[in-house]
């Protein structure tokens, strides 16, 4: 850190992003990604932009917020698109959680919360998941500050029924709520339903998950238009042509495939029934997943030695060391054919120990 270094920032703590190694090719299963190829035509979309990067993107976003908006019968004034939905979050951080204003979030959940607060010098409290990893709408009642949750919450993967969400929303009439719903679409209702009633709602979704457009950086915000309003005046302040233009029509594009994205969706939840079961009957303790990734701990291996044994095998999970899940590992939910071969390392893993 040098002399130059904005004295504010020397306390940050950066986010560290998941593995992803240039050398040797591994089963990746660490950054839940989707294994699937984008839809068809995403390609071709791309290329022809490319052709033009000569030339500003649209700040305004408007064929995108179109595609979006039309996902879940919204206006183009309800959308915001940003580079990612990490975009998203800052902007949203950014706009409404100064000063006393601060945010909560569960204790275990998403670690890029708590690094835009200590990026942006917001007031931030951890509110405690319930001792089975469950979020307890009640919990949330006595806290002035604004809340932003992922549903289904990262890491665990539990899903919070729509119930609980607006549970929160009631309370909350004062603050912000956001509900982060990068991994909806692998089970649970989106509470895009909720905002008709809500106007300090916000809905965060990205591509990057169950629409294979991780490298693409493509996210939104949907929410009342004043919200996105002043989401827009933070996004014109910062970064106007916050989308490049291939990936803008990349999205677009399979956005429109409806048709390939639910089969993805199917085979990543199947996928997702096989992998729970195998585990189970290895020994593992399993959280109940709604997401494209289980976390599962065995009672005979750490977390952090069962991920370094599977990297020998080839195989990339993540091991994540916040206190409350050190001993689990978090395994994306990959094809069927690359849940097999983690099964069978596993085994031969956890066989090998027993000889010793
Ligand atoms: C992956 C993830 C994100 C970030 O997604 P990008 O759109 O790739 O920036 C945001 N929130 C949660 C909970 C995630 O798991």
């Amino acid at each position: 850190m040098t002399d130059y270094f904005s004295p504010d920032l020397k306390g940050i703590s950066p986010y560290t992003p998941g593995e992803q190694p240039q050398d040797k090719r591994y089963i990746k299963l660490n950054t839940n990604e989707s294994p699937f190829p984008p839809a068809l035509g995403v390609e071709q979309a791309a290329k022809e932009q490319a052709a033009k990067l000569y030339l500003y993107s649209d700040p305004s976003c408007m064929p995108l917020k179109q595609a979006a908006a039309k996902l879940y019968g919204l206006k183009v004034e309800n959308v915001l698109c940003g580079n990612g939905s990490d975009e998203v979050l800052f902007l949203i951080f950014r706009a409404f959680c100064s000063g006393v204003k601060g945010m909560a979030c569960p204790d275990v959940s998403y670690g890029f919360y708590p690094v835009l607060c200590g990026l942006l010098d917001i007031p931030y409290t951890p509110v405690p998941l319930k001792s089975d990893f469950t979020i307890y709408p009640p919990d949330y009642a006595s806290i002035n500050h604004n809340v932003c949750i992922a549903n289904p919450n990262a890491q665990t993967g539990i899903y919070l029924d729509i119930s609980g969400v607006e549970e929160i929303l009631k309370q909350s009439k004062n603050r912000i709520v956001v509900v982060d719903e990068a991994y909806i679409d692998f089970g649970g209702s989106s509470a895009v339903s909720l905002l008709k009633n809500y106007k300090n709602l916000i809905v965060v979704q990205t591509m990057s998950k169950s629409r294979s457009l991780a490298g693409g950086r493509v996210g939104f915000a949907f929410a009342d238009s004043g919200i996105i309003a002043d989401l827009e005046a933070v996004r014109y302040s910062f970064n106007p042509y916050n989308i490049n233009r291939m990936s803008m029509y990349a999205a677009i594009k399979s956005i429109e495939d409806s048709e390939y994205f639910s089969l993805c969706v199917d085979k990543i939840v199947h996928s997702r029934a096989y992998t729970v079961r195998e585990l189970k009957n290895l020994g593992f303790e399993v959280l109940p997943s709604s997401a494209n990734f289980v976390l599962a701990k065995h009672s005979n291996m750490g977390g952090e030695e069962l991920y370094l044994k599977l990297k020998e095998q080839g195989i990339l999970v993540r091991h994540l060391s916040d206190e409350r899940i050190k001993d689990y590992v978090r395994i994306t939910i990959g094809a069927h054919g690359q849940m097999a071969k983690l099964v069978a390392a596993i085994k031969k893993i956890l066989y090998n120990r027993v000889q010793e």
